[in-house]
């Protein structure tokens, strides 16, 4: 009957017997990796009907090809003018969902949001292992099945010897892997298939970071304060509806027992968690405390960041698909993952622009954790000694539940910070422009007490910039508007932006003088005065120069910990999160640099920098102090840094905010255009701010269009646009739909960058 009257000819005529016989079909949605971002209708074949769920990783038929794809709608109907012709699943590829329920809703919403291709969110969702599809590596391991009394195994001896030797080996070892087992396949084979031994299969996990041992840490009392925290987080989550939680807490306040007590709690009723941090670096320091404390939770905690191996990172996301890990932490793409019963989402260092990500899709993991929170009906706590002044904002306007730590631990005084004024101790340093006479003899007295120093500097290399005195050519990279940066090691000039490197010249390229001179200072230069005055001390410097190889900056900080490093010398990675009872002092040697850039976030990026340098000090039993070099000691964030005034610096720089209607009083999108020719891209842009402006007369306050403060990256020039708005959801489908109909301006690319951390 099926064959004189196929389906899609006559739908309604199928006849009824059948339809009694075989269940109707399922169908199902299924996104492939690359298609152009749309989901198609497929059959599930009753093979695996059971098994198919929103999420599951399938093989489609996809016109006259084979493509892989996420089941993204489960249970659609069909439009019956298709129905005989739709095809089916072929296959499906592994028996559990790889993305959580979730994660269709949550890639629409950051595709809308960021005004990002959805199949570009869909390919940073999943790693890439994972979207091909590749076998899991299987582990088979040989058991005995039961014992045999002596009758039988005398007998098997008997009729095959080298079996019944299988069986005293694995009756002494126990469970062996069967590749290490000295025994032929059929013997093997043989045992098994008579049922005296059997096989186990199981999936192995590399994780990353499995040497970090879980010794189980004692209980810690939390104070007052962090248990006021921890109860409101834990309303929250009996709740069991959304919360977004800002835990203020200045440094040293032990905000990390907060988050440690909302966990156990998760965990305890079958939840599962996401903490986000930061930095790559702050991973080990992180994933160590949490292993000790959740010793006893019976769940694995993994890691996920971008320096994991392939393998690492497929075991590590399987394992969480699986329910077997129950606590990830990670950086900014571990929003994304597929943890079951999602409950509790932390994002520690909440003000950190790392969690935004530079390039398509221009995401902000921290505003992304808040909104999966949100879909998901889970608690998002976000953390952190200096908020941003969104998060402020929010919590100011009762978005947010705000709680609170004003005192460090065991009540430890703030270390007290000294503004050194620049502009007077210039004229006493001599020879050297990097350390006041203060800064050395604060170092020199820690030389002497054996105590640690943190110095910070944010800048790389040996000097800023190559600078002729006689012509005042500054040595520029030729592909881009920046100054090259002397390194000394191998006596390179190199560009910051884009990789670039000459070798240093002797002469001035402009004028031929030899006078030709390395202005400024970078962390090299820092090590050097620092290794001649003090000769005896061990001085190690972190940098991302000196941080390619994997695992050093892990390696330092224990030596550090272990008191075998004196001083520790770095750029930002070191502003965070370290936690080293011994150092006594933290110093900045140039306050300057975040405070003069062209970023309405200068101040908000100086205070929050030179407040948790200071939290890095002091933290133990002994008393520390902050020492900070500047040119102009009377900056609002200095000084309010400096009375550590955390409330009066937020007000006042919302106040700033709002004067000139900037974030977070509203959003900003920032629209880039670049390319080779200059002229082409400012015409592109001034066309398009035309366009936008003829054809959405009032929808967004337009900025602009300028170059960008740095006009030049890698050959492409470049200009943006500024865009206000109240919400970037009321604005952003018409922005999106505007620049499709836009004509194409050949040898030109425009970007948009929704809620910008990045204004160079
Ligand atoms: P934050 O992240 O707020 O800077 P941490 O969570 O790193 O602070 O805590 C700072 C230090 O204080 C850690 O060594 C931690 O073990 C310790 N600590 C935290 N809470 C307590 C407490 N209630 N009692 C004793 N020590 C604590
Ligand atoms: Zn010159
Ligand atoms: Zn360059």
């Amino acid at each position: 009957m099926g064959e004189l009257f196929p389906a899609d000819a006559f739908p309604e005529n199928v006849p009824a017997k059948r339809q009694v016989a075989e269940p109707p079909a399922r169908h199902v949605r299924v996104m492939p990796f690359d298609g152009g971002g749309r989901a198609y209708t497929y059959a599930v074949p009753a093979e695996f009907s059971e098994k198919i769920a929103l999420g599951s990783l399938v093989q489609i038929p996809l016109g006259s090809r084979s493509a892989l794809g996420i089941v993204w709608e489960t249970d659609v109907a069909p439009d019956a003018s298709f129905a005989g012709r739709i095809r089916k699943i072929s296959a499906l590829r592994y028996d559990i969902p790889v993305l959580a329920p979730d994660a269709p809703k949550l890639c629409a919403w950051v595709a809308g949001y960021y005004a990002a291709p959805l199949n570009s969110v869909l390919l940073t969702m999943l790693p890439a292992a994972v979207r091909q599809g590749v076998r899991p590596v299987i582990e088979r391991t040989i058991s005995l099945a039961g014992t045999l009394d002596s009758d039988e195994l005398e007998k098997l001896r008997r009729r095959a010897r080298k079996q019944a030797e299988l069986y005293d080996f694995l009756s002494e070892r126990g469970n062996v892997p069967r590749g290490s087992l000295p025994f032929s396949a059929a013997v093997i084979n043989a045992l098994v298939a008579s049922g005296i031994a059997r096989e186990c299969a199981k999936p192995v996990a590399r994780l990353a970071y499995a040497d970090i041992a879980s010794v189980p840490a004692k209980r810690v009392e939390l104070n007052a304060e962090q248990q006021a925290a921890a109860d409101s987080v834990a309303r929250s989550l009996d709740a069991g509806k959304f919360r977004a939680h800002l835990l203020h807490g200045v440094t040293g306040s032990g905000k990390t027992e907060v988050y440690i007590a909302a966990i156990r709690k998760v965990l305890a009723e079958g939840g599962s968690v996401i903490f986000l941090v930061p930095e790559v670096a702050l991973t080990p320091q992180t994933t160590e405390r949490l292993r000790s404390r959740l010793a006893d939770c019976g769940t694995q905690i993994v890691v996920w960041h971008s320096n994991l191996s392939a393998g690492e990172r497929f075991d590590a996301w399987m394992e969480m698909a699986r329910g077997n890990a129950r606590v990830l932490v990670g950086a900014r793409s571990a929003i994304f993952a597929p943890l079951r019963n999602l409950r509790l989402i932390i994002v520690d260092e909440e003000h950190e622009p790392s969690f935004k990500q530079g390039e398509t899709p221009f995401y902000h993991g921290r505003d992304v954790a808040v909104y999966r929170a949100h879909l998901i009906g889970a608690v998002c706590v976000l953390g952190s000694a200096t908020p941003s002044l969104e998060s402020f904002y929010n919590a100011r306007t009762g978005k947010y539940v705000l709680n609170r730590i004003l005192k460090r631990v065991d009540d430890r005084p703030f270390p007290p910070m000294r503004i050194i004024d620049m502009r007077r101790e210039i004229l006493h340093m001599q020879g050297q422009t990097t350390f006041s006479r203060a800064m050395f003899d604060a170092i020199a007295e820690r030389l002497v007490g054996h105590e640690q120093s943190i110095l910070f500097l944010n800048r790389r290399g040996y000097s800023r910039a190559v600078i002729c005195p006689d012509c005042g050519n500054v040595i520029s990279c030729p592909h881009c508007s920046g100054a090259l940066t002397f390194h000394r090691e191998n006596r390179i000039l190199r560009c910051h932006l884009c990789d670039y490197t000459e070798s240093a010249p002797s002469r001035c390229p402009a004028c031929g003088s030899e006078n030709i001179r390395k202005k400024g200072f970078g962390t090299q230069r820092a090590e050097e005065i620092l290794a001649q005055r003090f000769p005896e001390a061990r001085i190690v410097r972190l940098d991302a120069d000196t941080m390619e190889r994997k695992n050093e900056f892990r390696a330092v900080l224990e030596r550090f910990r272990e008191g075998k490093i004196d001083i520790l010398l770095g750029t930002q990675m070191i502003a965070k999160g370290l936690d080293f009872p011994r150092v006594t002092l933290a110093g900045i040697l140039d306050a300057d640099l975040s405070l003069h850039v062209p970023d309405f976030r200068a101040a908000e990026r100086t205070f929050q920098l030179l407040v948790q340098v200071a939290g890095r000090a002091g933290r133990g039993q002994l008393d520390g102090e902050v020492l900070v070099q500047t040119f102009t000691p009377s900056a609002p964030p200095v000084q309010f840094a400096k009375r550590a005034e955390f409330d009066e610096f937020l007000e006042d720089e919302l106040e700033r905010r709002r004067e000139f209607r900037y974030p977070p009083e509203r959003h900003l999108i920032r629209h880039i255009f670049r390319g080779i020719e200059r002229e082409r891209v400012e015409s592109a842009i001034e066309a398009w701010a035309e366009f936008l402006e003829k054809n959405a007369p009032g929808l967004v306050e337009i900025r602009g269009p300028a170059p960008c403060p740095t006009e030049k990256i890698q050959d492409n020039f470049r200009f943006h646009l500024w865009y206000f708005c109240e919400r970037v959801p009321a604005v952003i489908g018409t922005i999106s739909r505007l620049r499709s109909a836009f004509p194409k301006c050949e040898g030109v690319v425009d970007l948009l960058d929704v809620d910008p951390t990045d204004v160079n």
